[in-house]
C-alpha cells in the first residue's frame, strides 16, 4: 500500500504523476526551490513553537513509529501543546506542527513561513484534520499561522505580533469527504504504478511550478524555441497556444500571420522572428542616442547587495525587508574615460558581518556619491527602494540620500525599450542575459569563473553565514563578496561602452 504524508498530499493534489516520477524517475527533478527559502522556512517553524508558551516537542525519527510513540506519551496529559505530535491513519501520516490539547479537544496549528495565504494550505491542513479525526480525536480548530509581513521589530521580537492566525476551522471541515475521496484516488493511482501520460495544464505551474516540468516537456517531444520559451508570457496564454497545437517559434508565426488568437505582443514578435529568421543584432540608434544624450558626468554606477530575513534581527525593520549590507562603485568622469577603462575609478563597501549594516551602508554612500550628480543602476527600481528605506531609518542624512535616488538612470533602459536586442537575451532584458548577449564567451565577464558567490542569492546566504565563519574563511568570503559585486558595476561600465561603441559616438573602438 502507498504510504501519504502532508507533502505528499499536497503533491498529489498539485499532479499525482509528481509522485510517480519522485518513486521512478527523481534524477529527473530540477531544483524550483531556493535552499536559504527552505532554511528560512525552518527557522520560522522552530520559533513558531513557543507561540503559546512552554511545549513538548516530537523529535524527529526516521523510525516513524517512535515519533508516534513520543506523541502518545506526551498526549496522556490532559493539558497540553506538543509540536511534531505524529499520527498515523491506515497510511495516511502527518505530523502537526503545533497541537493544542485542552479538556479533550485539539487544536491544530499549521506553520508557513509566507505571509499569505495560498489554497494548498487549506489542502495541508485539512488532511491532518481527517487524519486527526479518522483516529477518534476531538478536533476543534484548524488554523494557519503565517508571518505578518506589515510587523515592525521592537527591541523585544514579539511572536504574538509577528505571526498572524487565520482560523480555517470551517473551510478544513468542509473539504473532508474531499480528502477521503482524493486519498483514495492517490493511493488508488500509485497503487497501480502505471507510466502516466502526460497531460500538460495549468497544474504544472500551479500552486508552484513543476519540478519535473522540463522533464514532461521532453516526454511530448517539446523542443528548444517552444511556446513554453516565450519570455514575456503569462503560463495561461503559452498554454492556450499549446492547447491549440501551436507548439513551436515556426508555428506561433504562421498562425500570428493568419490573425488567430490570442496575437503576440510587439515583444513575443521579436523574440520569436529573432530565432526563426536567425536575426542578428537588432540596433535602433537613435533611441540609444536619445539615451545616451540624456547622461551627465561624472556618472555613478552603483548596485547594492542585500539579505533577507523572515524573522527581522534589526529593530525597526519588517519580516523580509530588504537590508543592504554591500555596494560597488564605479565612476566614470567623462564619456571619454570610456576609451580606456584605466581611467574609471572604483569603490565600495562591505559591512562587517554579525551587524546592522544599514548605516555603515548611508553613511559610506553619502561619502562617495556627492548630492546633485547622476547616478546610474540596473533595474533603478530596486536601488531606489533602498535608498528610500534608508533615508527613513536615518533622518540625519535623508536628504542627501534622497538626492542621490532622484537621480538615478537606469541602464536597463534601452534594453527593455529593445532599442537594442538579440537572441541570446531570450526577449528578457536581465543583466544576467544581456551582459553575455553583448559579450560572448568573455571571460572577464563571466559569472561562472567568479569563487564562491555568482549570484544575489549566493551573496545574501553567504553574507548571513558569515557570522559563523573562522577569521581566515571571512576574509576569503569577504573578498570573494567584493569580487562579486564589483563584477556587477564593471559589467554596467562594459555595457555603457558597448552602447556608445554601436550608436557610434565613440569611433574607438573600447578596450
Ligand atoms: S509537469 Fe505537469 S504533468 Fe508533469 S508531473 Fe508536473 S504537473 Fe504533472
Amino acid at each position: 500500500m502507498y504510504y501519504l504524508s502532508k507533502s505528499k498530499y499536497c503533491k498529489g493534489i498539485q499532479c499525482k504523476d509528481i509522485l510517480y516520477y519522485d518513486k521512478h524517475n527523481p534524477e529527473e527533478a530540477e531544483d524550483t526551490a531556493n535552499s536559504s527559502v527552505l532554511e528560512n522556512g525552518t527557522e520560522v517553524g522552530e520559533l513558531a513553537r513557543g507561540i503559546f508558551g512552554p511545549y513538548l516537542n516530537v523529535s524527529f525519527n526516521e523510525d516513524l513509529s517512535k515519533m508516534l510513540e513520543e506523541t502518545k506519551k506526551y498526549l496522556e496529559n490532559e493539558n497540553c501543546i506538543v509540536t511534531e505530535a505524529s499520527f498515523n491513519y491506515d497510511g495516511n501520516f502527518c505530523s502537526v506542527d503545533i497541537l493544542v490539547k485542552k479538556n479533550d479537544k485539539y487544536y491544530i496549528y499549521e506553520v508557513k513561513s509566507s505571509s499569505e495565504v495560498k489554497d494548498i494550505y487549506e489542502d495541508d491542513l485539512s488532511y491532518q484534520v481527517y487524519v486527526l479525526r479518522s483516529l477518534g480525536l476531538n478536533v476543534e480548530g484548524a488554523y494557519l499561522v503565517h508571518i505578518n509581513s506589515s510587523y515592525v521589530r521592537g527591541e523585544e521580537l514579539e511572536l504574538d505580533k509577528l505571526f498572524t492566525i487565520e482560523d480555517l476551522t470551517d473551510l478544513a471541515l468542509s473539504k473532508q469527504d474531499e480528502v477521503k475521496e482524493k486519498i483514495k484516488e492517490i493511493k488508488d493511482y500509485m497503487d497501480e504504478d502505471k507510466e502516466p501520460t502526460v497531460d500538460l495544464s495549468d497544474k504544472c505551474n500551479s500552486p508552484y511550478a513543476c519540478p519535473y516540468f522540463e522533464f514532461c516537456k521532453r516526454k511530448v517531444g517539446i523542443k528548444e524555441n517552444s511556446v513554453f520559451d516565450l519570455s514575456w508570457t503569462r503560463f495561461s496564454k503559452k498554454l492556450k497556444y499549446y492547447n491549440q497545437g501551436i507548439i513551436t517559434f515556426e508555428d506561433l508565426l504562421e498562425a500570428n500571420n493568419k490573425g488567430s488568437k490570442p496575437a503576440l505582443t510587439p515583444n513575443e514578435k521579436l523574440q520569436v522572428e529573432g530565432v526563426v529568421y536567425g536575426l542578428g543584432d537588432s540596433i535602433n540608434t537613435d533611441g540609444i542616442k536619445s539615451f545616451l544624450d540624456g547622461l551627465t558626468y561624472p556618472l555613478y554606477l552603483l548596485d547594492f547587495e542585500t539579505y533577507m530575513q523572515p524573522i527581522p534581527e534589526i529593530v525597526g525593520t519588517r519580516p523580509n525587508q530588504q537590508i543592504p549590507f554591500q555596494y560597488s562603485l564605479h565612476i566614470i568622469n567623462s564619456k571619454e574615460d570610456l576609451k580606456d577603462l584605466d581611467n574609471v575609478t572604483h569603490k565600495e563597501f562591505l559591512a562587517e558581518a554579525g551587524t546592522d549594516p544599514r548605516r555603515a551602508v548611508a553613511e559610506a554612500l553619502v561619502r562617495d556619491i556627492p548630492m546633485n550628480v547622476m547616478s546610474m543602476a540596473y533595474n533603478k527600481s530596486f536601488e531606489q527602494g533602498r535608498l528610500t528605506e534608508l533615508a527613513a531609518a536615518f533622518p540625519d542624512l535623508s536628504s542627501h540620500l534622497l538626492n542621490i535616488r532622484d537621480n538615478i538612470v537606469d541602464l536597463a533602459e534601452p534594453f527593455q525599450k529593445k532599442n537594442y536586442y538579440n537572441n541570446a537575451m531570450e526577449g528578457k532584458h536581465t543583466i544576467k542575459l544581456v551582459l553575455p548577449a553583448l559579450f560572448p564567451n568573455d571571460p572577464e565577464l563571466d559569472y561562472h569563473n567568479l569563487d564562491q558567490v555568482h549570484n544575489g542569492g549566493e551573496a545574501m546566504s553567504i553574507f548571513l553565514e558569515m557570522r559563523n565563519m573562522t577569521p581566515e574563511e571571512v576574509e576569503i568570503t569577504r573578498s570573494n563578496l567584493l569580487k562579486y559585486c564589483g563584477l556587477d558595476t564593471f559589467a554596467m561600465v562594459k555595457i555603457l561602452s558597448k552602447l556608445y561603441e554601436v550608436s557610434e559616438d565613440i569611433k574607438k573602438k573600447v578596450k
